[in-house]
């Protein structure tokens, strides 16, 4: 590891957290132990970003967005009020979260703000913008360059603008073929998934070889049916 790498460690969050000394922290906001938080970011006040976080230049994130542990945003990268990162997220470069669902430019003309909430393990591409008040489920892949103006489903891989259905990805990122059946499993890491519907699957717990009854999808996302 270089040896600039730990000269610019700020006392404010803890020993093992890294800010370049180019980036502004208003406070107060929390950051976790081990997150790095490279050149010229702007992290604002009552944000809070958890640990072991990867937050690359450039990035804006303003006040009251929370990012959850082991969190990845990339270069450029805009996570207005509102934005909740679950842990595990991958954001890539230039990803935009619109800051507002309505909002003109005169003073004073600041609606409400609509929470946007992207689930555990979603991966976003490069300069994917988000539209305010939206859901990413849980492990969806989103293609570079896509616009989100609706919910996105758990598993699901899209792309384009307008943001389409493309298929289903595993956890461990493998494409799901379902070929008609209501179950498959992953041919990389044998986990198993059952088709609740055309726009909705869910992940069955380690060991189960069985649909059960008693599993409840983790989301019910209508807007994607408008993918069909
Ligand atoms: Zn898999």
């Amino acid at each position: 590891m270089p040896e600039w790498f730990h000269q610019s460690i700020v006392t404010c969050c803890n020993e093992e957290t890294f800010i370049h000394e180019s980036a502004y922290i208003d406070e107060p906001c929390q950051i976790g132990h081990g997150t790095n938080i490279m050149h010229f970011c702007h992290i604002m006040s009552n944000s809070v970003i958890g640990s072991h976080c990867q937050i690359g230049h450039n990035v804006t994130i303003a006040s009251g967005v929370l990012v959850g542990n082991n969190v990845r945003v990339l270069n450029n990268a805009m996570l207005n009020s509102g934005v909740i990162l679950e842990d595990e997220v991958f954001c890539g470069p230039s990803t935009v979260f619109a800051p507002l669902k309505y909002m003109r430019g005169e003073a004073g003309n600041i609606s409400t703000i609509h929470p946007t909430l992207v689930k555990h393990g979603a991966n976003i591409g490069a300069q994917t913008t988000i539209a305010s008040g939206l859901t990413i489920g849980q492990h969806t892949f989103v293609e570079s360059g896509s616009v989100i103006d609706r919910n996105i489903p758990d598993f699901a891989l899209v792309c384009g603008n307008p943001v389409q259905f493309a298929g289903w990805r595993c956890e461990c990122g493998q494409i799901l073929k379902f070929s008609g059946k209501d179950q498959t499993t992953c041919p990389r890491c044998g986990k198993q998934y059952i088709q609740q519907s055309e726009v909705e699957i869910i992940q069955l717990a380690t060991g189960s070889s069985t649909h059960d009854p008693h599993i409840q999808p983790s989301s019910t996302i209508r807007d994607f049916e408008e993918f069909h």
